[in-house]
């Protein structure tokens, strides 16, 4: 049943509207967010896909699923990545504040609504400069707590964080300090979708309804993911400006020393920067946007393991 969360009257005549699609019913709870920013839409695809799944199977479905297409749908219908207007990441607005302006209230309101849930899965898809593999980030001090969980979705990669990077004002920081456990899934690249990588989601949040006990349908089978800290790493950043072009394909294993991709000028017809891995490993982000500047992320690999 869809549910209208949050609806707040805009000065344009227009509700800013929050809806979530409630399925099955039962004490246990999965909520499913996306869309805090606007302009990526890999969890677009996923929220379709679940919502037509768990309708077709609801036999199978022994609890509560809450999917959250859009937490920022202004952001969604203009395109743009933070709130509209504001120029607001949503993302540095939470636990908010129910006395704050409009978004602290959103926010506190969405804390409040998700709170409590088994689990919480946070759809991002990066930005729209770099193309990533299917992943998980986690911080270290919830790792305890959340690599089991991520293990089951399905993904490529599990990324521990180390605390020094923690951003306080994020959903999932807000959730996992009111022990609602939340898993950040990063994947694919900005104002795209690859139903590949949206389906090989949704494959492991089947997995994980079943290993929550809220599913007893087929399970497809999952495949574990790399597990790092931050150490393993490599991050690679350009050198010069330029125009980037990727010589090597993303989500392949890659050698030391083999060349990822050029920095070129296009006035000169010069090369400015071969870059080059540092270590052999998995090249799990990629540059897709191609202007560059001095310190662009180019491209990230993951060495070995732990
Ligand atoms: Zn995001």
């Amino acid at each position: 049943m869809v549910e209208n969360v949050i609806q707040i009257p805009l000065a344009v005549g227009e509700d800013l509207v929050i809806s979530k699609n409630r399925i099955g019913s039962g004490p246990k709870r999965l909520c499913v967010v996306t869309g805090t920013h606007g302009d990526e839409l890999e969890g677009q695809y996923v929220a379709w896909r679940l919502n037509r799944l768990l309708q077709e199977k609801a036999r199978f479905l022994k609890g509560t699923v809450d999917i959250y297409p859009a937490l920022n749908p202004l952001g969604i219908s203009t395109m743009t990545r933070g709130i509209p207007q504001y120029d607001l990441d949503m993302n540095r607005t939470f636990p908010g504040s129910r006395e704050g302006v409009m978004s602290e209230f959103v926010a506190s309101e969405l804390i409040e609504d998700l709170a409590g849930a088994d689990v919480c899965i946070d759809i991002h898809a990066s930005n729209i400069f770099l193309r990533e593999i299917p992943q998980v980030r986690i911080n270290v001090n919830t790792a305890e707590t959340l690599v089991p969980l991520a293990k089951r979705l399905n993904l490529d990669f599990v990324w521990i964080h180390e605390s020094a990077t923690v951003l306080e004002s994020t959903l999932a920081h807000s959730l996992n300090a009111r022990n609602t456990p939340t898993l950040v899934v990063e994947m694919g690249i900005g104002m795209r979708i690859t139903r590949s990588y949206g389906d090989q989601l949704l494959a492991g949040i089947v997995s994980l309804l079943a290993y929550l006990g809220m599913w007893t349908g087929p399970v497809p089978p999952v495949r574990p993911p790399l597990v790092s800290g931050n150490e393993a790493v490599h991050f690679l950043n350009a050198d010069c400006p330029g125009i980037f072009f990727p010589t090597s394909d993303h989500k392949t294993r890659v050698q030391a020393g083999q060349e990822l991709g050029i920095i070129a000028d296009p006035l000169t017809g010069e090369v400015r920067q071969r870059v080059c891995s540092p270590a052999e490993g998995l090249l799990f982000t990629l540059r897709e946007y191609p202007v560059v500047y001095e310190g662009s992320l180019l491209a990230r690999i993951l060495g070995d393991c732990i």
